[in-house]
């Protein structure tokens, strides 16, 4: 039997039409590059928006069309978010930090035929400008002159109107399209449906997820040109919240007076950024007056035990989430249980360092060598392998069938285990295990338990070809700010809480790591870079 319910779809711009006529005065702030801060209201959000999406359409942009960004967290992206999908177009958002061979490559494989780009950015646009086929560039310029050829953002939203766009969009249409950072290979697009992100939005928004509501002040640090800024811009606007877009200014003491001075009380970003964080909060105690709401949103890759214990000692709730391009992106998010409060404080810490629960409607198993699906026993490990409405099915005119299994789930390439109350915890990228004599070692637990020494900053941990043991554990470590330590301390701290056949056979201190354009360690140029280490010193032998 059919319901009787309307067949009403489930649109992104519908999520600014409320927030304009419900929460019209609310704020949206932007860092200028010039460090002013940019005011304006989510009603004027909206009105910019629909004439955006009223521009495009006069300029023929047909739906299905995309079109392109290359533009800092600011409110002129926040208008690209709602205004190119209202005209049924796809926003294309993209890598400020991508080398010009890929983002050539990525922009004429999503043959954007518009872009908008910022004008601190237009370096990166003259670098790839004569290898893509943008029809119209339009410059969001704040006095410069405009580059011949190119058009003023500005110019393009004053002739048209702020009246209400089209209506032949349905749910299932793309929206948003965004392309892998590329750290496995070349990068694939995923399109992102309008159903998909408003069904991510509200359900990243729940109590026990991100627990976002209209009097949270979100700023989200994770850029909005890489898989949606975790979809932030898309929930604060459903829930009616303030927002505060950081721009280009990423620095620690940047990032602490915003939140300071614009009252914030949920912020996002990757490890990277927490760690230049907590040193500055650390180094300069009672600077900074946050709000006593304030929440971190820790994702992108693993956030160690010892980052949680330092936000609690200065009484910030840190919470992490696990995600991909391909999962738009929240995929889990750990919170506790009832009851696990009680919990022994180190179990409670082991707990925190997963990677969490799946949100509803996200399926998820970890399935073994064999290919069959491991138990949840917290013990053994399996790639992980998801699916669900916010899932991608395929990537953008990029055939990758093996991506995905005959039932049509997702491996992510993530090796996890999941314990028996099915929390997640990755071990590791299936290509960053290092085998060790037969054996498994989890890089991700090296680096967790390296940074939990008092004179660490960051470290990666690579395989490095070993001929006796195939590959052995090689650490990189970056030491914090006037601190110098022997790396048989290091050795000695690490064999507290590791096997010893899994502790790194050498420690090189660098002064930084490199890392991919979302703040990621660039494991695969650490390889390179090291690929022809040689071992001088016996490593310890496997146990069996
Ligand atoms: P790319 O796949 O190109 O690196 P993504 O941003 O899609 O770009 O990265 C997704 C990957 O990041 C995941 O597959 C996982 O390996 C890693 N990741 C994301 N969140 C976490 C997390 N909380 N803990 C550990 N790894 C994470």
């Amino acid at each position: 039997m059919k319901s009787t319910m309307m067949a009403f779809p489930l649109l992104a711009p519908s999520m600014l039409e409320r927030a304009g006529k419900l929460f019209p005065r609310v704020e949206i702030m932007s860092s200028l590059p010039n460090g002013d801060r940019h005011r304006y209201t989510i009603c004027d959000l909206l009105r910019r928006s629909r004439r955006l999406a009223n521009a495009l359409c006069d300029a023929g942009i047909r739906k299905g069309d995309r079109v392109g960004t290359l533009l800092w967290n600011g409110h002129e992206h926040l208008e690209a978010y709602f205004g190119i999908p209202a005209a049924g177009a796809v926003v294309h958002t993209l890598s400020v930090r991508q080398h010009p061979d890929e983002l050539s490559y990525i922009m004429n494989q999503a043959e954007d035929r518009f872009l908008i780009v910022e004008d601190v950015l237009l370096d990166i646009w003259r670098q790839v400008n004569s290898r893509v086929k943008c029809e119209r560039v339009f410059v969001v310029n704040r006095g410069s002159s405009l580059p011949e050829g190119t058009e003023s953002y500005e110019e393009f939203l004053a002739q048209s109107v702020d009246n209400l766009v089209r209506s032949d969009i349905e749910e299932g249409d793309a929206a948003a399209i965004c392309y892998t950072s590329g750290t496995t290979g070349r990068p694939k697009g995923v399109t992102y449906s309008h159903r998909a992100l408003v069904l991510h939005s509200l359900a990243s928004s729940m109590p026990d997820h991100f627990n976002i509501s209209r009097h949270d002040v979100v700023l989200p640090v994770v850029p909005m040109y890489h898989v949606n800024a975790w979809g932030l811009p898309y929930s604060a606007i459903l829930n009616g919240c303030k927002q505060v877009l950081p721009g280009r200014n990423l620095q620690p003491h940047n990032l602490l007076d915003l939140m300071q001075e614009e009252r914030v009380t949920l912020v996002a970003g990757v490890p990277t950024i927490w760690i230049g964080i907590l040193n500055a909060l650390e180094k300069q105690p009672g600077r900074w007056n946050l709000s006593n709401k304030l929440r971190i949103l820790i994702g992108g890759a693993a956030a160690p035990e010892s980052m949680f214990r330092r936000f609690d000692k200065l009484g910030i709730h840190a919470i992490q989430a696990w995600g991909m391009t391909e999962t738009s992106p929240v995929a889990t998010v750990c919170s506790t249980k009832p009851g696990m409060e009680t919990w022994p404080e180190e179990e409670l810490y082991k707990l925190r360092a997963r990677q969490g629960l799946p949100l509803p409607f996200v399926d998820l198993r970890a399935v073994g060598d064999e290919g069959s699906e491991v138990p949840w026993d917290g013990q053994t490990s399996g790639e992980l392998q998801v699916r669900g409405p916010w899932i991608s099915g395929s990537y953008f005119g990029n055939e990758q069938p093996d991506k995905w299994t005959e039932e049509g789930w997702f491996r992510t390439g993530d090796v996890v285990t999941i314990d028996s109350e099915g929390y997640v915890k990755i071990t590791d990228r299936l290509k960053d295990l290092i085998k060790s004599g037969g054996e498994w070692i989890s890089s991700v637990d090296l680096e967790n338990a390296l940074v939990g020494h008092a004179a660490v900053r960051e470290a990666a941990v690579i395989a490095v070809p070993h001929p006796k043991w195939q590959e052995r554990p090689l650490a990189l470590v970056v030491l914090k700010e006037n601190m110098t330590v022997e790396p048989g301390e290091v050795r000695s701290f690490l064999e507290r809480t590791v096997a010893p056949w899994q502790v790194p056979d050498a420690f090189v201190f660098v002064p930084e790591l490199p890392h991919t354009s979302t703040g990621k360690l660039l494991k695969g140029k650490l390889r390179q870079d090291y690929s022809q280490w040689k071992w001088d010193t016996e490593p310890s032998p496997v146990v069996s």
